[in-house]
């Protein structure tokens, strides 16, 4: 009996304090579509339109990774750039391209998972006739994600694969 009027009191403990983190840090959170506004990415680092669509734009508590869906229309592309500590983008829909510097260009479709290590000159987007939609995952590094550099020209887009 004894044992068993102990199980009860803790067990009221344990739903006391799990009621008390539903109010704190320690809560989960749920950022509900339709709350993070759309942005478009900026025409000093993007060609042609894309929309940013934010996931989770800061780390959560002591993790360092941040993610948005970006959409790019056809043709559109990021410029060259590099990341710090690299990215993995996970296609999402469309047909789309990814080149590191000094590879040919690759097609990318939904499902693929690409990874880009850290420092690597790159860039991605759409196919020249159809859009392209990925999950960027970024972890940041002094809280930086990216290093831009110069757009991807016509001719770089266009380079035979
Ligand atoms: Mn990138």
């Amino acid at each position: 009996m004894k044992s068993l009027a102990m199980t009860a009191i803790s067990l009221s403990m344990a739903a006391s304090a799990i009621a008390q983190d539903d109010k704190g840090q320690n809560g989960l959170q749920i950022a509900r579509n339709g709350s993070q506004q759309s942005t478009k990415g900026p025409t000093d680092f993007f060609s042609g339109t894309v929309r940013i669509d934010p996931l989770f734009p800061k780390p959560n508590g002591p993790t360092r990774a941040t993610g948005s869906y970006v959409t790019f229309e056809p043709g559109a592309r990021t410029a060259w750039h590099t990341h710090p500590v690299g990215q993995t983008l996970v296609v999402t829909a469309g047909a789309g391209r990814v080149q590191r510097w000094g590879d040919p260009v690759q097609e990318i479709r939904p499902g693929d998972v690409v990874w880009i290590p850290p420092g690597q000159k790159h860039w991605h987007g759409a196919a020249p006739t159809t859009a392209m939609t990925h999950i960027a995952i970024t972890e940041l590094s002094d809280g930086k994600a990216v290093d831009w550099l110069e757009k991807v020209s016509d001719t770089q887009y266009e380079s035979p694969r």
